[in-house]
């Protein structure tokens, strides 16, 4: 025990303070993709590269829809590897939620 405590009392902390203090991710993480709807040009190239297929292109009164699932998303990054610049991994990680509709996204534009 006074081993512990008195190794504990060299080293230090080594926890964070996270939530209190928000833990900034590194460079090359791959979090919640975010799409750009003023980038996006409804090509369907996401959809068809998706591995667990949650993103879905629809077509509703006249306005194409793209819809993402962030509950599945396995974040491989394939979507925005074929994209050309309208879905970005972000080094967002707080995806915890009681509801599936909440994690659902969607960008939407007339045909
Ligand atoms: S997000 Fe990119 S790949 Fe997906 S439909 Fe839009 S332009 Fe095409
Ligand atoms: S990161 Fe992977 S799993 Fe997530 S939406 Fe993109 S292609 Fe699909």
């Amino acid at each position: 025990m006074f081993d512990i405590l008195k190794k504990t009392l060299k080293t230090g902390s080594q926890t964070t303070k996270y939530p209190q203090i928000p833990d900034i991710a590194p460079a090359g993480f791959r979090g919640k993709p975010e799409l750009l709807s003023d980038k996006c040009t409804y090509c369907g190239k996401c959809v068809a590269v998706c591995p667990p297929g949650v993103i879905w292109l629809t077509e509703e009164k006249g306005e194409k829809i793209l819809t993402l699932s962030y509950c599945g998303c396995i974040f491989c990054g394939r979507c925005e590897e074929v994209c050309e610049g309208a879905i970005k991994l972000t080094g967002e990680y707080e995806l915890a939620s009681k509801m599936k509709e909440d994690l659902l996204t969607s960008i939407r534009r007339k045909t």
